[in-house]
């Protein structure tokens, strides 16, 4: 942490830079982090591939959030990367690197390719958002309510509301900081997953429709269509908590959920229970993740995606059984 605490201390003009398809740490450790810079007196501009996600606009801030620039603004003297494992994540601002300011890399995946001029990785982090708390109090730099709110944000969503395996005693606490800081859990949950729209709600009827049991109720999948967004009304992004369904069931090691895109490539989101490790599978489709919580991008069609994806599993799961 010390070398990327000392750049952050030394800048005063910082672009904050995540991933493609920005889920909820991705925009609450940006958005905290820019508010405890600015906080602290320096100027902070966040930027996220196509700009701040409709799920995380309640976040404080979030309507200042930019998408896709050309190059790292002239005038930034540092580029901070959040919660991204590699470059190549970060879609259409991957160009804006290289010929900017120096870049600091922070991010609790483990597969991080350690990019950047100084990088702080933290796998035993729950999320980001808990690593930008942490250098927010060891830095002796105040937490706002509004940066509690985006930090707490990024930690109960990345945990999957305090229940995966990434729930320990070190993000409880710092939750129950940031709550006392000014975070409402309540308000927050209420934000992110009870706005559902009508037509996200058949759209999971018509997900969870697609179930699919393989290797003797050992993988289970489901599946999003175009047409079913379409057919529904919905917007890709209500799918985004889908992928919890399949490894719920009793007995599934391993959930897979697929999303076809727009660009007719398939977005597999992977899941897995009772200490099966599945970031090695998504690694074998140039994705990654965490052990328990990956995912990948597969060419389409979807069907040939998911044939390809269920029989890496079955393979995977077979050599597990040793
Ligand atoms: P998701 O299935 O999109 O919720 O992602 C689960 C985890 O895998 C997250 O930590 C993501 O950052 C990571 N991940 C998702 N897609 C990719 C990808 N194409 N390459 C590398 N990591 C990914």
């Amino acid at each position: 942490m010390r070398e990327v605490a000392e750049r952050l201390e030394r800048a005063r003009r910082v672009a904050i830079f995540s991933h493609v398809d920005p889920d909820g740490d991705a925009a609450g450790s940006a958005l905290g982090l820019a508010h405890v810079l600015r906080d602290s007196g320096r100027d902070a501009r966040v930027f996220l591939p196509g700009g701040a996600p409709d799920l995380y606009r309640f976040l404080p801030g979030a309507d200042g959030v930019e998408a896709d620039p050309d190059g790292v603004p002239a005038d930034r003297d540092l580029l901070v990367v959040v919660d991204a494992t590699s470059p190549s994540r970060l879609a259409g601002l991957e160009g804006a690197l290289g010929s900017g300011p120096p870049v600091v890399n922070v991010d609790h995946h483990g597969d991080n390719t350690r990019f950047g001029a100084a990088h702080w990785v933290d796998p035993g982090a729950c999320a980001t958002a808990l690593m930008v708390y942490e250098w927010a109090r060891a830095a002796g730099l105040s937490v706002s309510p509004a940066a509690a709110t985006c930090l707490y944000a990024g930690i109960v969503t990345d945990t999957g509301r305090f229940t995966f395996s990434n729930t320990d005693a070190r993000c409880l606490a710092a939750a129950a900081a940031l709550a006392a800081l000014g975070a409402s859990p309540h308000e927050i949950a209420v934000s992110v997953y009870d706005r559902a729209s009508p037509a996200s709600v058949r759209l999971l009827a018509a997900v969870l429709s697609t179930l699919d049991l393989r290797a003797g109720g050992r993988i289970a999948s489901v599946h999003v269509t175009r047409a079913m967004l379409e057919e529904t009304g919905a917007r890709a992004e209500d799918s985004d908590g889908f992928s919890t369904y399949p490894r719920s069931i009793d007995g599934v090691q391993v959930g897979l959920f697929f999303r076809e895109t727009e660009e007719g490539a398939v977005k597999v989101s992977f899941r897995s229970n009772g200490g099966v490790r599945i970031d090695g599978v998504a690694g074998r489709f140039q994705g990654g993740g965490h052990p328990s919580a990956s995912g990948a991008r597969v060419p389409g069609p979807l069907s040939t995606a998911k044939e390809a994806v269920v029989r890496a599993v079955e393979e995977h799961l077979r050599g597990s059984d040793g």
